[in-house]
């Protein structure tokens, strides 16, 4: 069964620090895919048919440099993406860590979906939701999704475990809640037939060289 990237980025800019990926690097990375019949699409869209080459793009925390940076990349080749935005710290900064970027408000949002693109849950708080309360993890995970698509007016079928922390017990909740898919930071090629709880994605990374983005994308690398 043939198998896709997911690719996973946080912010695209030109900062230097490890959450970024220059706008350079991006652009050189769409136009590899678009070059070799590849199509970008959002994690509603993965399923493979025909001959279609399809692979993933995907955004986590929301920084509002996905619309500014990637956006209009994203739209030169006609590609979609899935961003994961944290409902309770929508237009404010990541907080959980220690260096600061904005993060897209309620109409940058609304523009991202408007061009097309999808967004997911990240959790209300992004808190590591192996260490909460069944209680509180079950909150994180159902009042995201009630507040996103009361906000959006859409349908919040993917959940992205903050911290790539998750267990049994979490992504039970996440089906039990009524997303479609669950989507992790565990290394590796999506198939189709995989667990549509525990999607492993493929990490692009500051420093990756054009070497090192083919290896990740066009060969098995990912699953090693
Ligand atoms: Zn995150």
């Amino acid at each position: 069964m043939k198998s896709i990237p997911i690719l996973y980025y946080h912010n695209i800019g030109g900062e230097n620090y490890k959450s970024f990926c220059k706008v350079d690097s991006f652009k050189y990375q769409m136009n590899f895919m678009f070059s070799r019949g590849y199509k970008g699409v959002g994690c509603d869209n993965l399923l493979i048919e025909g001959g279609e080459k399809l692979f993933g793009i995907t955004f986590d925390d929301g920084y509002e440099d996905n619309l500014l940076n990637a956006l209009p990349i994203l739209k030169s080749y006609n590609f979609k993406a899935t961003c994961f935005i944290v409902p309770n710290m929508i237009g404010a900064t990541n907080s959980w860590d220690k260096v600061q970027f904005k993060l897209m408000d309620k109409i940058q949002i609304k523009e991202w979906l408007d061009e097309g693109m999808s967004i997911g849950s990240h959790s209300l708080n992004h808190y590591d939701l192996s260490r909460l309360s069944t209680e509180s993890m079950s909150k994180e995970i159902a009042d995201s999704k009630k507040i996103l698509e009361d906000t959006f007016g859409i349908s919040i079928d993917d959940f992205c475990y903050p911290y790539g922390k998750y267990n049994l017990k979490i992504t039970k909740k996440v089906k039990d809640f009524g997303y479609k898919r669950g989507i992790t930071t565990k290394r590796g090629l999506y198939k189709s037939s995989d667990n549509n709880y525990d999607i492993k994605r493929v990490p692009v990374n500051r420093n990756d060289s054009k070497f090192k983005f083919w290896l990740k994308t066009m060969t098995a690398y990912e699953n090693l």
